[in-house]
Formats: structure tokens, C-alpha cells, sequence
């Protein structure tokens, strides 16, 4: 707890923010009415994940959903009603570049298929709104280094919808780990995966998806092995299993084994698949000590346990926390803990793209700094 303190002490400055001590909510805290800044919010993409991040967005202090980009009149109507979203505030695939000139949009959470997410995001900036961007950003990193060069070229901000970046028991164990309490690193596992339903989804169709589980869940593994041990991995090996060829067809994989090693020698083995439930458990293991998380990555309750006993933070809706901190961030120049922004997204699909690679040769693939 003291340990806890210092940390948090150390960081009031630069990072991380007194809410997330156990017991307490992101500003819940805070007793007086917020009067501060509020991030104004267009979601593109009305889909399942839209819809779970506006529900949670009702209840964020520093942002506010105002706007909606869908090609489906009828769910622009009915959030209209829901969320007494403006007529002016509403656009479709087509027409939302007209964005640049509304100024009660401040920025655009894409929330689209993956493919789609590179020009939408650079048509957001060109708009000269702050983009938001769902995970994968893009579907190989040459494509989302265009993406940030764009934001950057607009100037604006473009962050990704990586949530476990704010969630308070992941941020326990990464404070945990920069304390030296579990000492050194030695191995991380990563264990992504859920069986995927209907075959005719997009995330079944390469053009839309650009993969199968890696792009969509075994993401998770690879974010959170660079979080988890606070490294950069300098090479990849990977294998792929399929048991379904038509289901999971040529560009789209089922099950993916991947290995990961990290300058000081921590290694990390991990496993993404389409196939497999109660799949999502992290585990960090050091000289002095291990954390383990299952659910790991999931909406939550996340749990978990260190060599001290049960990881006891508090259980906040991951959306919320994210779109608060990310309203921070944008219009108050906040740093987060772990970084969110399109670089942190394009230093994900560089490995993404390298354990393709090590699949398809089955080489080791040596990854550049
Ligand atoms: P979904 O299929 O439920 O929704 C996708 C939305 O995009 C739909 O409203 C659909 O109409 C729209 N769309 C626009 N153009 C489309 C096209 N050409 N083809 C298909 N749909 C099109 O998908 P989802 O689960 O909401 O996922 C959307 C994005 O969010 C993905 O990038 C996914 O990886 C990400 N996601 C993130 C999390 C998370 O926890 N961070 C969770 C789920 C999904």
C-alpha cells in the first residue's frame, strides 16, 4: 500500500491519475460537479462495439456523444432518440467529410471493420478532428504508419481504443512490475481466443478483417506482452494450427502459437484463436514474484492475483474510464500510463505482421527497433 502511494505520488504529474487507487472510480471521487472541458464525440460505425462504448459514454464526465456517422438511416434515427443526437450532427459514409465544418464535433471514434479504419481515419483528419480508432488501426503496419503520418500532417490527435491501458487492476500489476516487485521479468503467457460464431461475418472475410483471431483477440496478447513486461520484443516465432479450412479460409486464421523475445532475455508464449473458450488469462512471472490475470482483457469484471494475494482494485466500465482519459488526454495534454496513440497501434501490427511472416516462412523473424 505505501509502495502503491510513493508510485502514484511519483506520477501525479505525469501520468497516472489518483482515481485509479483501489475502491474508487475514475472522478468518481471528485464530490463537486465537473466544470472542466468535454471531449464532443461522433461514433462512426453503429455496430456492436459502437453501441457498448455509447451506453458507456452516458456515463463519462469529460466526454459526450453529440454526433453519429452511419450508412443505415434507420439506426441514425433510433440514436437520435436514444442519445438526443442533432440532425446536424449526423452523416453517412459518404458525406462526413463535411465534418471539418461543424464545430460541435471535436472527434470521430471509428468503429468500423478493420479494413476500413485506415481512410476513415485520415479522412477524419483531413476533417481536422481528433481521430479515435478501434483495434487493429489498420490491417498491417505500412497502413497505419500512413494513418499517423496523416494525423500528424492534420494536426491532431489520433489515439487507439486500447481500454486495458486504463483498467485498474492491469495498471496495479504494470506498477507492480516498474516497482521491481516481482523482480526481474523472466516469462510472460498470453492466452487470447473465444469460438467465433456465424461464418458470413466480415470477421471471417479478409478483405474486411485482414486476418483471422490475430487481428481481432490475439492483439490482446501482443499489446499486453509489451505492457506486462515494458519491453519491446527483437523477435518472433510462430506456428498456425487449422482445424476448420472452411470456415477459416487461405488469409484468415484460426489458431496461431506465437513466442516473443524481449532485449533482457524475458521470453513470452502466447496463443490466439477462433476456436477455443475461456481463453483470456494473462501471466507474468518474475525472480520474486508472478501476477495473473483470467479475464484478463475481457469487458470485465477483470481478476486476478499476485504472489501478495487477490488483485483488489476497482471495477469500472472499461469504455468510460477509456473515453474520460482519452478526453483528458486530447484536450488537456494528459500522458497516460501506457501509451494509446497510433504509434503504440502501429508497434502492434509491426509484430502482427512479423508473426504472419514467421508463420508463412517458419523462420525466426528479427524484429527492427
Ligand atoms: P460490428 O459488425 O458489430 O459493427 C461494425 C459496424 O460497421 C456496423 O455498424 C456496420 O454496419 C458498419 N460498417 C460500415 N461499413 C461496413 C462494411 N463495409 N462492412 C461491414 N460493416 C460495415 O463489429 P464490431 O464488433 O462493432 O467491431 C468494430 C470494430 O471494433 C473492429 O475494428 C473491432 O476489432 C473493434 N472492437 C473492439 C473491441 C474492444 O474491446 N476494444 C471490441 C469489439 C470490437
Amino acid at each position: 500500500m505505501k509502495s502503491r502511494r510513493k508510485f502514484l505520488e511519483k506520477l501525479t504529474l505525469s501520468a497516472i491519475s489518483l482515481p485509479l487507487l483501489p475502491g474508487s472510480n475514475l472522478f468518481a471521487a471528485d464530490e463537486d460537479p465537473y466544470e472542466g472541458p468535454i471531449l464532443k464525440v461522433a461514433i462512426m460505425g453503429l455496430g456492436s462495439y459502437g453501441t457498448r462504448v455509447a451506453e458507456a459514454m452516458q456515463t463519462c464526465k469529460r466526454a459526450k456523444l453529440v454526433g453519429v456517422i452511419s450508412g443505415t438511416p434507420t439506426k441514425i434515427t433510433a440514436w437520435q432518440e436514444k442519445y438526443g443526437i442533432p440532425e446536424k450532427n449526423c452523416y453517412n459514409y459518404e458525406n462526413f467529410d463535411a465534418i471539418k465544418d461543424n464545430p460541435d464535433i471535436d472527434a470521430v471514434y471509428v468503429i468500423t471493420p478493420n479494413a476500413l479504419h485506415k481512410d476513415q481515419v485520415i479522412r477524419v483528419a483531413k476533417a481536422g478532428k481528433h481521430a479515435i480508432c478501434e483495434k487493429p488501426i489498420s490491417i498491417n503496419a505500412k497502413d497505419g504508419e500512413e494513418m499517423v503520418q496523416a494525423c500528424k500532417a492534420a494536426k491532431v490527435k489520433f489515439l487507439v481504443g486500447y481500454r486495458m491501458h486504463f483498467e485498474p487492476h492491469t495498471v496495479e500489476v504494470i506498477r507492480m512490475r516498474m516497482a521491481g516487485e516481482l523482480g526481474k521479468i523472466m516469462f510472460f503467457q498470453g492466452l487470447s481466443g473465444f469460438p467465433i460464431g456465424n461464418p458470413d461475418q466480415w470477421r471471417l472475410n479478409k478483405e474486411l478483417s485482414g486476418g483471422g483471431a490475430m487481428m481481432d483477440i490475439g492483439i490482446y496478447s501482443v499489446n499486453g506482452a509489451r505492457y506486462m513486461v515494458g519491453e519491446e520484443p527483437i523477435w518472433v516465432t510462430a506456428q498456425e494450427t487449422k482445424t476448420d479450412p472452411i470456415k477459416f479460409k487461405e488469409g484468415i486464421d484460426e489458431t496461431i502459437q506465437f513466442q516473443m523475445g524481449f532485449p533482457s532475455g524475458v521470453v513470452a508464449s502466447c496463443l490466439s484463436t477462433y476456436s477455443m473458450g475461456n481463453l483470456d488469462r494473462f501471466f507474468l512471472n518474475g525472480t520474486n514474484g508472478f501476477a495473473e490475470m483470467q479475464p484478463s482483457t475481457g469487458y470485465g469484471p477483470i481478476k486476478g492475483r499476485t504472489h501478495k494475494g487477490p488483485l483488489e482494485e476497482a471495477i469500472v466500465t472499461h469504455q468510460t474510464l477509456q473515453m474520460d482519459e482519452m478526453s483528458a488526454m486530447i484536450l488537456e495534454g494528459k500522458e497516460p500510463l501506457v501509451p494509446v496513440d497510433g504509434e503504440e497501434g502501429v508497434k502492434d501490427l509491426k509484430i502482427m505482421d512479423a508473426i504472419y511472416l514467421a508463420v508463412k516462412s517458419g523462420a525466426k523473424i528479427i524484429l527492427k527497433a
